[in-house]
């Protein structure tokens, strides 16, 4: 996600310049390149299809969804994230508000016939909000795979989410069931926070066949365009069929016929931007080419996008942007006019293809790690494009890193739980300005081809899988030949006596 907190002070910061994309995008990789593989090489963990039939209408999705999987337990469980949103939650305060506004209505999903390699199971709702699933897979091996079959119906909520509508499109986003990760200490059963992006999900393949009314257009972590479509009649419905190798969610995103699509392609990727007749051209086309460049740009930096597609689709949402597997959710403010802050979302929700798409990591737990890395990827794209012009974004991340004394003062730190943010101004200060400061900081010693060079490095060693923070100790360490840990100590612990032996660490990892 991306956190527009501070937009008045980026919008008083930021000199627009008029003319912006005339630079040329020279290759930096080099000989170290790292290569991503393709997802379709890759065994993926689990396999998802899903049969689902859309009503835009009264907003409803119901469906069936199989999932074949490994089990490393007795049981598993599947998050069920919409029953966040159900009426008897508790969504009050200040928080809460900021992500959902005041205007709401409540949404669920409703699990049933619940199989396990063909027999029936009870369904067994767990958490305080029913937001789990357990299954029981007693007897089953980890030596084979084992089937999970259920039905689902899906009442969208209405707020201003990543899961909800409005008079042209409905985003999907934390949908479907979902299996939870089983870490080396558990399983990770965390709940929906108000604060954060709290999920954590293994790659899998996803297969959907959706069912849709004419009239109405798709845009998804899927490949649209091998889409097989196919038309009923009389009924007047639309199958579309989609696969998605190795990505770790399946969102979706319904359109009306007032949406517009602007293509362009890098490499062999294709770009698509959704937006709506009446929308800014401008602001549009903008947008569009953020989009192309930035992901041509990480793609050099840090490894090839080796998805075939990239949607950048409007939606409503107080997110700014919200990143989902080769689909990103832009606000629908940014497109109606020219605004440099929405350079800087496409642009960090673009870096997230990498940092949380190819390289996943617990967002509950460890959210400095994908929002650390994908902000500072943000700015070295906004300062390779225009240094001038990324000056306001790279100041004001610097200026939120400087306030950490008052919040190490509160016991609050970098590297801590999302739900043990007590606001959202915290969390972005924290997470985002700290995180990316940090990054920023060791780019300013060692230089961008150090830094680029270990995020390469990064990339390929993770790629399809996850990390955590004690490996970015160890890579750091490694690629310093001295021990990190006082380095992390320092920006992410917030032990601000730390400050020298930081220092220290850094010019000791110097390649001259
Ligand atoms: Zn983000």
């Amino acid at each position: 996600m991306w956190r527009k907190g501070w937009i008045g002070s980026l919008v008083v910061g930021i000199v627009l310049i008029g003319i912006l994309w005339v630079k040329s995008w020279v290759g930096q990789a080099g000989a170290d390149e790292a290569q991503t593989f393709s997802p379709e090489q890759i065994p993926a963990a689990a396999s998802y299809r899903a049969d689902v039939r859309v009503d835009m209408k009264t907003h409803v999705v119901t469906g069936t969804l199989t999932v074949r999987f490994a089990p490393q337990d007795d049981k598993a469980y599947f998050h069920l994230y919409p029953n966040a949103f159900q009426a008897k939650a508790d969504l009050s305060g200040e928080n809460w508000e900021q992500v959902l506004g005041k205007q709401r209505e409540p949404g669920n999903i409703q699990i049933s016939e619940v199989r396990v390699d063909g027999q029936s199971v009870p369904v067994q709702l767990k958490g305080e909000l029913d937001t789990l699933l357990q299954v029981p897979l007693i007897g089953k091996s980890a030596a084979h795979q084992t089937e999970v079959e259920m039905r689902f119906a899906l009442q969208v909520p209405f707020n201003n989410g990543r899961l909800s509508y409005n008079d042209h499109a409905m985003w999907l986003g934390n949908w479907l069931p979902i299996l939870s990760v089983k870490g080396e200490d558990g399983w990770r059963l965390d709940p929906y926070s108000a604060i954060g992006d709290p999920f954590y999900s293994d790659m899998a393949n996803y297969h959907l066949r959706v069912q849709l009314a004419d009239g109405y257009q798709l845009a998804s972590s899927g490949i649209e365009s091998i889409a097989v479509m196919t038309q009923t009649r009389p009924q007047r419905q639309t199958i579309y069929e989609m696969d998605a190798w190795n990505v770790r969610d399946f969102a979706l995103v319904i359109m009306d016929d007032t949406y517009r699509q602007l293509t362009g392609k890098v490499g062999d990727v294709a770009v698509r931007t959704w937006s709506q007749e009446g929308d800014d051209p401008a602001a549009v086309d903008r947008l569009h080419q953020v989009a192309m460049h930035s992901l041509h740009y990480y793609g050099e930096q840090f490894g090839r996008y080796p998805y075939q597609e990239y949607d950048v689709v409007k939606t409503g949402g107080f997110f700014g942007g919200m990143e989902y597997p080769s689909i990103v959710f832009i606000q629908d403010d940014y497109f109606g006019r020219t605004d440099p802050v929405a350079d800087a979302i496409v642009a960090h929700e673009t870096a997230h293809q990498w940092f949380y798409g190819l390289v996943g990591n617990d967002e509950v737990r460890e959210a400095w790690i994908d929002e650390s890395l994908t902000d500072y990827a943000t700015m070295a794209f906004l300062q390779s494009v225009d240094p001038n012009r990324a000056r306001g974004y790279i100041q004001l991340r610097l200026r939120q890193s400087k306030t950490s004394a008052e919040y190490a003062a509160q016991g609050l730190h970098v590297w801590q739980p999302v739900a043990q943010f007590p606001t959202w101004k915290s969390y972005t200060d924290l997470v985002y300005g700290r995180g990316a400061a940090m990054w920023w900081t060791l780019r300013e010693s060692w230089g961008t081809d150090q830094l680029h060079h270990l995020l390469r490095k990064y990339v390929h060693d993770n790629q399809y899988a996850q990390a955590d923070g004690k490996e970015i100790i160890d890579l750091l360490s490694h690629a310093a030949g001295a021990d990190a840990t006082p380095f992390i100590d320092f920006w992410l612990k917030l032990k601000l006596e730390q400050a020298d032996a930081a220092e220290t660490w850094m010019q000791k990892g110097k390649h001259e």
